[in-house]
This record gives structure tokens, sequence and C-alpha cells, in this order.
């Protein structure tokens, strides 16, 4: 196994700390719950969603370990202010970037639009941490389908 630190890097670190969007939203119009059973984490997902189809406000509450907490938490500050399609985009793009082994992503397109959420990518080696990093995406496509059973890594 080689350095897991590699995967703590201050970004995560600092997003795991203090997680941004991190509270209730009593008046959100989509919610969704996300659990990943081999780790241990669980969010509960809320979106306000306007009339035109664009994430208002995006925000989480739960408890996991850090890569899903700062995934959840960089995650909601990214799709803030972009239309569901776009969100449904960047749910594709992540999921390419931490699953797919990078000899086969296009490195001229792998990853582009995630910005910080790029660092990532190097959770791809450790399968276990995939399902961490990708809770909060799957609980967002399916509030953003509307889906009412929780969302599962499994
Ligand atoms: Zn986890």
């Amino acid at each position: 196994m080689s350095d897991l630190r590699d995967l703590y890097q201050d970004l995560i670190v600092d997003h795991s700390k203090n997680p941004r969007n991190f509270r209730e939203m009593p008046d959100a119009n989509r919610c969704a719950d996300g659990f990943n059973p081999l780790c241990g984490d669980k969010l509960r997902l809320y979106l306000k969603i306007d009339d035109e189809g664009v994430i208002r406000d995006a925000s989480f509450k739960g408890s996991g370990c850090a890569i899903s907490t700062a995934s959840a938490s960089m995650m909601t500050g990214m799709i803030k202010n972009q239309s569901i399609e776009r969100a449904r985009d960047l749910f594709d793009t992540f999921h390419q970037l931490v699953t797919r082994p990078h000899e086969e992503l296009d490195p001229n397109e792998a990853g582009i639009g995630l910005g910080k959420m790029a660092v990532f990518a190097g959770v791809n080696e450790f399968p276990a941490r995939v399902k961490c990093a990708t809770l909060a995406w799957h609980t967002l496509k399916n509030a953003l389908e509307d889906k009412q059973e929780a969302a599962h890594t499994e």
C-alpha cells in the first residue's frame, strides 16, 4: 500500500475539520440520505432548486470519515448556483476521476471543471476510500432525481 497520507492533503484535512455548508436546511425542496456501510459514513443532503432548475443552495449534515466529510463539504460549495444538468456532468467527471485507472483517462479532460475537488483523484488507488469520496455525489444524484430511498455506495 502506498502512502495513505498522500490522500490527506491539506485541503481534505481542512474541509473535514471545518466542513462548509454543514447545516440543516428547513426550507430545502430536495433532500436525500446517503449511507456507506463499508466505512459507516452517513449524510443527509439538502438542496434548494429554483424554477429554472438552478441549485440555489446546498448543505449537508451527518457524520463520517475525513474523506466523506471533506467531499460533501467541497461538493456542496461547488454545485451552488449550477444547473441540474451541470451538476450531473460534475458527478460523471468526479466519478470517472476517482474510479478509473488514471492511465485510462485523457489528461486533457480528466477532472476538468472540478477545480480543487481534483485532489480526490488519489483515492482511486484505495477502493474502500472511493466509496467515502463518492457518497455525497451518489446522494446528490438521488436528490436531483427526487428518489426517496437512501443512496448506498454498495
Ligand atoms: Zn468513509
